[in-house]
């Protein structure tokens, strides 16, 4: 078979982060023929970001004449509708833009669109760590704390769209602080990146960007670092595991840029979370990513495939 036939028998997939777009072409085995990214420009508005993933589903999909289009996008997001429901400041106005029906318009092919966490775990699914399984809990713990429920090799999307909202329960590790959401002492505001970065900053009284600075100074020895990681590890760990003892998942996966803080995150998260378990769910495995970034763009490839199966 040559190159262009399997290519004619394509999707493109779309990673729309706060942050960075990507694009792939994808064959129905999983296989990626051909990518391409573009920064994601937040500021700019809806026009300009739904313009810029139009660019990159051209530029994949030239001469290989794609099926469709599946695209999972930051946000809360209507997958019937194909619009986002609420978003953060990070992607101004996002919140109303019907990214289906626009893509739809600009590239002439069938689109379907959901939350970027949800296309992970469908990624997952189809040719990562739950290949075998009927149900997992995705956990993505970077810029935010959010989560994706997989129920009979569905995701669950909730009555409202918002399921999976795992950064936005009450913390013990939290102490009252702030959240992104409005509320108060939410397990994000202890747990992701952006927190760490800050409660290293608040105690130090320096600015910190980068978790990555964080991780470089703790694995150098410094308790503040060290610290700050390890509460994040340790409240993400209590949360999930109260969260295997409520829906009793076949797998638990978690990924996100928190978790290449390194082992000794890793560890203390995975004590806590064991620590929470009922004695029946003591086995559950809990994973990293086998797919890492590819995972949502394979996701929303396969939820393309699965639209296009159906027109
Ligand atoms: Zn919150």
């Amino acid at each position: 078979m040559t190159r262009t036939a399997r290519a004619q028998d394509a999707v493109v997939g779309v990673d729309l982060g706060g942050t960075k777009t990507n694009a792939a072409l994808i064959d129905r085995e999983g296989h990626i023929l051909r990518r391409a990214t573009s920064r994601t420009p937040g500021r700019g508005g809806p026009g300009e970001i739904v313009r810029t993933v139009g660019r990159l589903v051209e530029q994949v999909g030239r001469h290989a004449h794609p099926l469709g289009v599946g695209v999972g996008s930051a946000g809360v997001i209507d997958h019937v509708r194909g619009e986002v429901v609420s978003a953060t400041s990070v992607l101004r106005d996002w919140a109303g833009t019907p990214i289906r029906q626009v893509l739809e318009q600009w590239t002439g092919l069938p689109v379907v669109v959901d939350n970027d966490v949800h296309t992970h775990a469908l990624g997952e699914l189809w040719r990562g760590r739950a290949r075998e399984v009927h149900s997992m809990l995705l956990v993505a713990v970077g810029t935010g704390v959010g989560a994706s429920l997989v129920l009979d090799g569905e995701v669950w999307h909730g009555a409202r769209h918002v399921a999976g909202h795992l950064g936005h329960i009450v913390s013990a590790y939290a102490d009252g602080r702030p959240c992104v959401c409005g509320g108060w002492g939410h397990l994000e505001s202890v747990a992701s990146g952006p927190a760490i970065c800050a409660e290293v900053a608040r105690q130090t009284g320096e600015p910190v960007d980068r978790l990555q600075d964080v991780v470089h100074a703790a694995d150098a020895g410094s308790a503040i670092e060290t610290d700050a990681l390890r509460q994040g590890a340790l409240a993400l760990g209590v949360a999930v595991g109260g969260v295997v003892n409520l829906l009793d998942p076949q797998l638990v996966v978690v990924t996100g840029g928190v978790t290449g803080a390194g082992p000794s995150w890793w560890t203390a998260m995975d004590r806590a979370l064991r620590a929470e378990l009922l004695p029946a769910t003591r086995d559950v495995p809990v994973l990293d990513s086998e797919l890492g970034a590819d995972a949502a763009l394979l996701g929303a490839a396969r939820m393309a495939f699965e639209r296009t199966s159906r027109v």
